[in-house]
């Protein structure tokens, strides 16, 4: 339980979600992984976690000014270290799996004698799970900086999602942070193991990676640079984490969600990305002449009200991708009020917008409703970067 208490606080500044691709039931084994998440929960601060997410060992090699386990901090703070065996591990695991506890395993690790090495230890681990408790359920494995590619490989064919850390954006901010690994070959040119073994079949989900932020002096800038980059069909990520660096000494203790404020616009823009479709170029718009998303404005109000060539917009002639830049309006009441449109139905009132799912107070601004502007854009900034 001792260990259990070390490895899994360790382990709850790693984010992940819990979809995945189907690996189904086997006759014999237990569990199944479904790619419709596991689950979740959540911590004082807010975080969602899910899965039962542990270290294998805090003992790390290197030096990263962020983290509890690193070889200063940890002489600094009377950090203990501890290590679960192979054995262990897949025996908590499942153990926890048939009472209930947990659908599936996260597991990171810091990087104990060399990468390679405590790469070693993971395969057992998860070997002994698959292989000796027929364990058939949801495993997210965290690769190592610097591992091997067969090593990698190894841990890919029993996983169903494998995950790196690239921390920080660059090279010289990841020099800022640390003094014992190399931005291009412990993290760049493993992180391009990924794309390879995807495409062969090699690994068998998608993959994604993390930012620490506020490690180091980058600006939102930087990291989204790097973010964008990384979602080109090149790398293919599937997804990308952000997660906020908390002071070392205070890491114990829950904060306010106003202190995520960074990391939760940088999901927005993330999501704007991904899900809306903007253009890396559109969303750069919204960073401000310091190289930061302003923080009290929602990124997609800032977009459009620097819009002004669509905006107001009349809903009931609106496309689409019109509607998706909408604040208030998402991809379900974007496809009801075009619907209603097919159907001939005019959209005149603000309760129909409401009974459809629009947010009319941050929608209406934007919208033309019978040839009427609901509110003046004139009220709002129009400068890059919103407020
Ligand atoms: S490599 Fe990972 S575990 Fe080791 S000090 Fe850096 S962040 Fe911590």
């Amino acid at each position: 339980m001792e260990k259990l208490r070390i490895l899994g606080e360790a382990a709850k500044y790693d984010i992940c979600a819990s979809t995945a691709s189907p690996r189904a039931h086997t006759p014999g084994s237990i569990g199944k992984a479904v790619s419709t998440g596991i689950c979740h929960s959540f911590l004082p601060d807010g975080r969602c976690i899910s899965l039962l997410k542990v270290l294998i060992t805090n003992q790390c090699i290197h030096d990263c000014t962020y983290c509890i386990n690193s070889t200063k901090n940890r002489k600094q703070f009377k950090h203990s270290i501890t290590s679960f065996e192979p054995e262990e591990l897949a025996r908590l695991t499942i153990g926890f799996y048939l009472r209930n506890y947990i659908e599936g395993l996260f597991l990171s690790s810091g990087v104990g004698k060399s990468a390679n090495c405590q790469a070693e230890i993971i395969h057992e681990a998860l070997h002994v799970l698959r292989n000796k408790y027929k364990f058939d359920g949801y495993v997210h494995a965290k690769v190592l900086p610097g591992i091997g590619k067969d090593e990698l490989l190894r841990i890919g064919e029993l996983a169903d999602r494998v995950s790196i850390n690239v921390e920080l954006p660059n090279k010289s901010r990841f020099s800022e942070t640390c003094s014992t690994k190399d931005f291009y070959s412990d993290i760049i040119k493993v992180t391009k193991y990924l794309p390879e073994m995807r495409k062969k079949g090699e690994i068998p989900a998608g993959y994604t990676t993390q930012y620490v932020i506020g490690a180091a002096k980058e600006t939102d800038k930087e990291i989204l640079d790097s973010v964008f980059d990384f979602y080109t069909d090149d790398w293919d990520f599937r997804r990308q984490y952000y997660s906020t660096c908390l002071p070392l000494e205070e890491k114990s203790r829950s904060f306010p969600r106003s202190f995520f404020l960074r990391e939760h616009r940088l999901y927005q823009i993330d999501w704007l990305r991904r899900i809306y479709k903007y253009s890396p170029d559109e969303l750069m718009n919204v960073v401000n002449d310091e190289g930061f998303i302003p923080l009290k404005i929602d990124p997609k109000v800032t977009l459009a009200r620097m819009n002004t060539e669509i905006f107001p917009l009349d809903i009931n002639c609106a496309t689409y991708d019109e509607l998706m830049r909408v604040p208030g309006i998402g991809h379900t009441s974007a496809m009801r009020v075009l619907k209603l449109q097919q159907q001939g139905v005019k959209l005149k009132k603000n309760l129909q917008l409401k009974s459809i799912g629009i947010v009319l107070k941050r929608a209406l601004p934007f919208l033309k409703i019978g040839s009427k502007t609901q509110l003046t854009l004139d009220n709002f900034n129009t400068t890059k970067g919103g407020v």
